[in-house]
């Protein structure tokens, strides 16, 4: 006799759900920037990371996962909290300009935690210089002093422009120094910053560019312990915003930089294998910026003291530029869906999917245009 409390695991699905996964490719993330404005992504990446920043201890966080080769690195970095899990796929590769590539290039994916459901595959080259110049402009607001107007830019690649955008934008800064040891790569930035209205002055040297400045930004891509700023080069009250170390072997400010002002970071852990603070000793003091931003610690304690952001780039960073990136496209009805999880009636029939769709494969296109609203 069959038991009428019975249910069969079918049976138990209250509320059918589809797997879409929304796509973001980069001529659309580029559209995006241009129709909403870069400033107001930079500042918009900015605000997500700064309440994302205050929510530190809700995710569960680890340091990248990194493989190196003797000309770059690839890396993945995940984290999660208990509604989205986010990682991005990155690398560092210096010498690509031989094959006419960036140095560093990334995706990433955005994806419910209760289902596993992979919502956002987007790119993620242009994001990470958007989410990069963001968290510093985020770090030198708690931690320059006022006021700033002017920075150094030394180095003038792929993410500079983004760098200067984003302190002009968040922080008010007016004029740039600009130096690269590529001539062309200066005359890149001081073409792109002047078409957006900002000042630039250029200089033959790292040393002629950083006199004087209230911010240095260091933005170098070398794979070796590079040293770009030596303790003659700063002066009091300078914040200094070291982005380009963050590799093992990779670094960018001499180590007595470090011992001139307090050392701030993103992730503690993930830092002290590639941040500049990778030559110091293990007991080095450093601050983990997330204590600032809320309040339990205290930044810059004097107009005078000298500011270090040891930046290496964290996966909290990209879990907000991937929301802030979804959440633009779908409120400007610019989200496309990618074909990525076999729908099918009965999710125990994968089997069943080849032959329904083998046929249809040759024709099908994978990316369709949506309508703005996900679907759940
Ligand atoms: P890029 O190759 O486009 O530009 C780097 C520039 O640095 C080049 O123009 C090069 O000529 C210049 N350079 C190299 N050595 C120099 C020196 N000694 N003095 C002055 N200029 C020098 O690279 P990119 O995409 O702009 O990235 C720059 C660095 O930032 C890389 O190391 C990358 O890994 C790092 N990065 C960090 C984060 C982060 O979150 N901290 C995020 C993205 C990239």
């Amino acid at each position: 006799m069959s038991n009428p409390n019975h249910t069969t695991q079918s049976q138990q699905v209250i509320t059918p759900r589809r797997a879409v996964t929304q796509y973001l490719s980069a001529e659309r993330v580029a559209e995006i920037i241009q129709k909403r404005g870069i400033g107001a992504c930079i500042t918009g990446v900015a605000s997500y990371i700064n309440q994302d920043f205050l929510r530190w201890n809700s995710f569960d966080k680890c340091a990248r996962v990194a493989n190196h080769s003797d000309v770059g690195v690839i890396e993945l970095m995940p984290i999660a909290d208990d509604k989205s899990y986010a990682f991005k796929y990155v690398n560092g590769h210096p010498s690509n300009y031989r094959f006419n590539l960036p140095t560093v290039m990334a995706f990433g994916v955005l994806a419910d935690v209760e289902t596993g459901v992979p919502e956002l595959v987007s790119e993620l080259t242009l994001t990470t210089a958007i989410r990069t110049a963001a968290m510093s402009a985020v770090a030198a607001r708690a931690l320059a002093r006022d006021n700033c107007k002017t920075m150094a830019i030394i180095g003038n690649g792929a993410q500079s422009d983004f760098q200067a955008l984003a302190f002009h934008h968040l922080l008010g800064v007016e004029m740039f120094h600009l130096f690269d040891i590529d001539t062309a790569a200066t005359d890149k930035l001081e073409a792109n910053l002047r078409k957006m209205g900002l000042q630039t002055k250029r200089f033959a040297s790292t040393k002629e560019a950083v006199k004087g400045v209230d911010i240095i930004t260091t933005v170098t891509a070398d794979k070796t312990n590079a040293t770009i700023i030596t303790p003659d080069m700063v002066e009091p009250g300078m914040h200094i915003n070291g982005v380009g170390g963050d590799c093992p072997g990779k670094t960018e400010l001499h180590a007595d930089v470090l011992r001139m002002g307090p050392v701030f970071c993103e992730f503690e852990p993930q830092s002290r294998i590639e941040g500049d603070m990778q030559q110091m000793p293990a007991d080095f003091p450093v601050t983990e910026l997330w204590t600032v931003l809320s309040g339990k610690v205290v930044g810059r304690s004097s107009a005078d003291q000298v500011t270090i952001f040891d930046s290496v780039g964290f996966a909290l960073e990209d879990y907000s530029a991937l929301r802030f990136m979804r959440d633009v496209a779908v409120e400007m009805g610019m989200s496309e869906t990618l074909s990525l999880i076999p729908a099918m009636e009965n999710p125990k029939n994968l089997f069943g999917f080849i032959g329904d769709h083998a046929n249809t494969a040759q024709t099908s296109n994978p990316v369709k245009r949506t309508s703005p609203a996900f679907v759940s």
